[in-house]
């Protein structure tokens, strides 16, 4: 067979590889892009970001019909789950936004290549399928792009079994709601997976190894989330590492040691959410000479995405940063236009992240904290949803915005938002971040009444008043 020959072999068609495959090739490049699974869209299409979502969305509708109509004078009969229809509600959703990102790649002329790519050596990879007996088909490329993604962690003493001790996968596709689920991680997949289950009657248990939940949130986001989760009726345990898990029949128990004191509790599923590994397996990096960090696994990358191999490059979750969808598409999007030549840059300072909870949680830039520990002179302006008028109307007021910006300044430094809505009023966050906006801009700017993000601009107001600067206009 003569072998294929491109300009551009992206490997993986997550939100890394497929955004950079289609932004390559219209930018004038011929592009493959390869990929072992039969769907295109990675993990946060496939088991990730949307079916999460989907499945967060059902159950916030089944849990408000249940809990919250009667406040607005809306009565029901009996509310009762379907499992089986939710889930295959969940499952169009991705199929359908899995064959938009076929459409979009094919629409651009991207050749899709079925199968588990290698490489071998410069400029060369071979794509095996059809099992071990079929020869692997050889593409050759003048670049070549590594979006492989991530893999669950296992924890010791803990591996995954598929049935009772579970990877975020399979917590997305059981098939009855659980009588006792343990989470083990107090993270975001943890606590979105975790108040999917609860929501549709799930007693939900989250052991955390740290003494804050979500440990990457602003303390005050963390703190707060914790206590309305509770409120909820999600059970947490901090500060405890968990030793290990024996599954027998239909119950698992859990050993976890909690200030040296030791406990077991039993379930009838346990979700290790402890985060995820790059996943770089039977990649042939070693043979093409692609370096990785010891300590991580992460594939090493120059402010250029190249790897120590020349022309090979690497986004998404395979290197370092956050491992959030959008991060790997801006990285997508930034490397396929450094090799047409062009100017591609990431911001890394303004990458919001999302926690799905109800309420959500949003944040972008500096946390307080890492103000604080930077030595940054700074200030803080929050304003609390309980004095939002569309909060109020929504009966949702629980929660704050929260404004960190530079004394000297005022340039906004981080925001941080607990509140319904959350995760789409980040977005003029981001924006005004990406900007290098004042607190003073934001509180300035006229927003709709009534909004969510009218609680935005109040919280920008008081951070306005602590700053030291002072605009010309107000003396
Ligand atoms: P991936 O999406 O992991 O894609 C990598 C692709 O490469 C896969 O399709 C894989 O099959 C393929 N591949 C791997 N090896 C090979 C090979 N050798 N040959 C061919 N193909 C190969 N992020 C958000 O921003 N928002 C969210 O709400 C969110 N929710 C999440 C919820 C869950 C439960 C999980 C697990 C993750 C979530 N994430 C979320 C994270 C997000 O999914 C990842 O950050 C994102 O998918 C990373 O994109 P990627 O392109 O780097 O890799």
């Amino acid at each position: 067979m003569a072998e294929e020959k491109v300009d551009l072999i992206v490997i993986g068609s997550g939100p890394g590889g497929y955004v950079a495959a289609a932004r390559a090739a219209r930018l004038g490049m011929s592009v493959a892009c390869i990929e072992k699974e039969e769907r295109l869209g990675g993990i946060c299409l496939n088991a990730g970001c949307i079916p999460s979502k989907a499945l967060l969305d059902s159950s916030e509708h089944f849990f408000a019909a249940k809990t919250k109509f009667a406040d607005h004078g809306i009565k029901t009969g009996r509310i009762t789950l379907d499992l089986p229809v939710m889930m295959k509600r969940k499952e169009a959703v991705v199929e359908g936004l899995t064959a938009n990102v076929r459409s979009l790649l094919e629409g651009n002329k991207v050749r899709i290549v079925r199968g588990t790519a290698r490489l071998e050596g410069k400029g060369r990879v071979a794509v095996s399928s059809g099992g071990s007996k079929k020869k692997p088909e050889i593409i050759t490329a003048g670049a070549i792009l590594l979006a492989t993604g991530s893999v669950p962690v296992a924890l010791p003493g803990l591996p995954f079994d598929g049935k009772r001790i579970l990877t975020s996968t399979e917590a997305l596709a059981l098939d009855a709601v659980p009588d006792h689920l343990i989470i083990v991680g107090g993270g975001y997949i943890g606590l979105e997976l975790g108040s999917v289950w609860l929501r549709l009657g799930a007693k939900v248990t989250v052991l955390e190894m740290l003494p804050q939940i979500a440990g990457s949130l602003d303390s005050l986001a963390a703190r707060t989330l914790k206590r309305l989760l509770t409120q909820q009726g999600m059970v947490f345990k901090l500060g405890a590492k968990v030793t290990g898990a024996k599954a027998s029949g239909k119950e698992v128990n859990v050993t976890i040691e909690t200030g040296g004191k030791k406990e077991t509790l039993s379930g009838d599923r346990v979700l290790v959410a402890v985060g995820r590994r790059p996943n770089t397996e039977g990649l042939g990096l070693e043979t093409a000479g692609v370096a990785t960090d010891a300590k991580t696994g992460h594939v090493t990358v120059d402010d250029g995405f190249q790897t120590s191999a020349a022309d090979i490059y690497a986004i998404g979750d395979l290197v370092p940063g956050p491992a959030l969808a959008h991060k790997a598409s801006a990285e997508g999007v930034a490397v396929a236009e450094r090799l047409a030549g062009l100017p591609g840059l990431v911001n890394y300072d303004a990458i919001p992240s999302v926690v799905y909870t109800f309420p959500e949680v949003a944040s972008v830039g500096l946390t307080e904290d890492a103000a604080r520990k930077q030595g940054i002179g700074y200030c803080v302006g929050t304003f609390p949803f309980a004095g939002n008028g569309r909060a109020r109307c929504m009966g949702e007021t629980d929660g704050f915005v929260k404004i960190i910006s530079e004394a000297k300044t005022d340039q906004v430094l981080g925001i941080h938002i607990l509140g319904p809505r959350a995760a789409e009023m980040i977005g003029e966050c981001v924006l005004a971040m990406e900007f290098g906006a004042s607190a003073e801009d934001i509180a300035r700017t006229v927003h709709g009444h009534p909004t969510f993000a009218e609680a935005l601009q109040e919280a920008a107001e008081v951070a306005t008043k602590c700053s030291v600067y002072r605009g010309p206009e107000r003396g």
